[in-house]
């Protein structure tokens, strides 16, 4: 599908070294417009739409922020380890929204599966519908936030 220009300037700013060392689209070639839409649409099979992921990731985080670093227990399955660095990244889509620099790890301890995500993940997710391309090291997956989160999804 050929995409709106804005939307081809801020896939150029979500390149690796552009705004971040990493970026946001890893190995994903696809435009990204696409890249959203078939992310759009994985969710809708799965039941589960923006907000439904982005409210438990923040209440989550916001859970391991308490640790100051050490794991937190939330809930009967999940661990969360937060690392907290200065400073702020700001939103590759452009609008002024900057994010802060905190970083999640989440395990959910009965099936060993893991989630990585960012303050800005969940920004990206909320206001953008935005889960990063395949290959991008905060890419989150449709399928595994089910799988780790579960019961903390609000599914529809
Ligand atoms: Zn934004």
């Amino acid at each position: 599908m050929k995409q709106e220009p804005d939307l081809s300037r801020i896939q150029e700013l979500m390149k690796s070294g552009r705004l971040s060392a990493a970026g946001f689209l890893g190995d994903d070639t696809r435009p990204l417009s696409d890249i959203m839409e078939q992310d759009f649409l994985e969710l809708k099979k799965l039941g589960l739409t923006h907000h439904g992921v982005a409210d438990p990731l923040e209440r989550i985080m916001k859970e391991g922020r308490k640790g100051f670093g050490n794991p937190v227990q939330v809930g009967e399955t999940l661990t969360v380890t937060v690392d907290e660095n200065r400073g702020v990244v700001p939103c590759p889509f452009r609008h002024g929204h900057l994010s802060r620099k905190i970083d999640a790890l989440v395990k959910n301890n009965k099936n060993s599966r893991i989630l990585r995500y960012s303050d800005l993940s969940i920004h990206l997710i909320r206001e953008h519908g935005f889960y990063q391309g395949k290959g991008s090291p905060y890419r989150l997956e449709p399928r595994e936030i089910l799988e780790v989160l579960g019961e903390f999804l609000k599914r529809e």
